[in-house]
C-alpha cells in the first residue's frame, strides 16, 4: 500500500501531514475528546462546534456510511454531544456500540461497588469523577500532584475487582471491562458490509489510541495522530481544528466552528 504502516514510538512529531481523505475509498474512525474537540479542563466543560453533527452525518453520507465515531465516553453521552448524527458510534473504548452489536456484553459484577469505591476516592481528594456505562474514571486535571497517587489507587482497585482493568488517559485514570478496546472495537467494526472493500483510517490523539492507530496501518491503511507525544501513526495533524478542516476538505466545503 502507499501508505507507511506503523512507525517507531520515535517518529518525529513533525511526521508528514495526511494525504487528502477520499470518500470513494476510505473508511474513517474518529476518536472524539482531542481529536474532533478540543480538551476542555473538564470533560463537561468541551464546546462543540455547532455544526459538527451534521458535518459528520454529511461526510457519513459521502463515505456511503463508512464512518464511526469511536470514543471513551459512554454512548449516551457522546450520542448528547452530536445530535442529528445517527451513524456509527462506539463508546467506553468499545464496550458500546451504535448500529452494531458491542464486542463486549454485560459488565463484569462489580461495576457498583467499584463506582462507589472511585466516587469515594475522588470525593475525598478533590478529584473529578466521571461515572461510566461500564466503569468510572478519575480526572486529576485540576489537581496534577495527584497522579501517582490515582495510579495507585486505581492499580489497586483493579487488583481487587476481577474482570476490570486500569485504563491511563489524559490526566486521568479509568476503570474499564478488562479485554476492551478501541482496536478491539474496529476489529468488530470492520466486519460490517459497509466497510468492505474500503481503506481504514483511524484519527486519535491520546494513549488509549495507539493500538487502534496501529491497527489501522496493518490493515492496509493509515493512522493519524492528533498533537504531540509518541507515536506509531504515520501521519499527524496538529489540533482538532486541523482535524475538521481536513475531513472538510474531502467534502470540497468549509466547515464552522
Ligand atoms: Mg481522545
Amino acid at each position: 500500500m502507499p501508505y507507511p504502516n506503523a512507525m517507531p514510538s520515535t517518529y518525529p512529531s513533525e511526521a508528514s501531514a495526511p494525504p487528502p481523505l477520499d470518500c470513494a475509498r476510505h473508511a474513517v474512525f474518529l476518536d472524539f475528546d482531542g481529536t474532533l474537540v478540543e480538551i476542555a479542563p473538564r470533560p463537561d466543560a468541551i464546546l462543540v462546534p455547532t455544526d459538527l453533527p451534521a458535518r459528520l452525518a454529511a461526510l457519513s453520507d459521502a463515505c456511503a456510511g463508512a464512518l464511526a465515531v469511536v470514543s471513551g465516553r459512554s454512548l449516551p453521552e457522546l450520542a448528547g454531544y452530536l445530535p442529528g448524527f445517527a451513524g456509527l458510534m462506539v463508546g467506553s473504548h468499545g464496550a458500546e456500540a451504535r448500529g452494531m452489536a458491542p464486542p463486549l456484553g454485560d459488565s463484569p459484577s462489580g461495576l457498583a461497588m467499584l463506582q462507589n469505591d472511585l466516587a469515594a476516592f475522588a470525593a475525598s481528594k478533590g478529584l473529578l469523577y466521571e461515572e461510566k456505562t461500564h466503569g468510572g474514571a478519575l480526572h486529576y486535571r485540576q489537581r496534577p500532584e495527584a497522579a501517582d497517587e490515582v495510579a495507585a489507587f486505581a492499580a489497586d482497585l483493579a487488583a481487587q475487582t476481577p474482570g476490570f482493568a486500569v485504563q491511563p488517559a489524559k490526566m486521568a485514570m479509568e476503570l474499564r471491562p478488562a479485554g476492551v478496546s478501541k482496536d478491539r472495537a474496529l476489529s468488530a467494526l470492520w466486519a460490517l458490509p459497509v466497510f468492505a472493500g474500503r481503506i481504514p483510517v483511524f484519527l486519535g490523539d491520546d494513549t488509549t489510541d495507539e493500538p487502534a492507530l496501529d491497527w489501522a496501518g496493518t490493515q492496509g491503511g493509515f493512522g493519524i495522530k492528533i498533537g504531540t507525544g509518541d507515536s506509531c501513526a504515520g501521519y499527524r495533524l496538529p489540533d482538532p481544528e486541523a482535524v475538521r478542516d481536513w475531513l472538510a476538505a474531502a467534502q470540497g466545503v468549509s466547515w464552522g466552528v
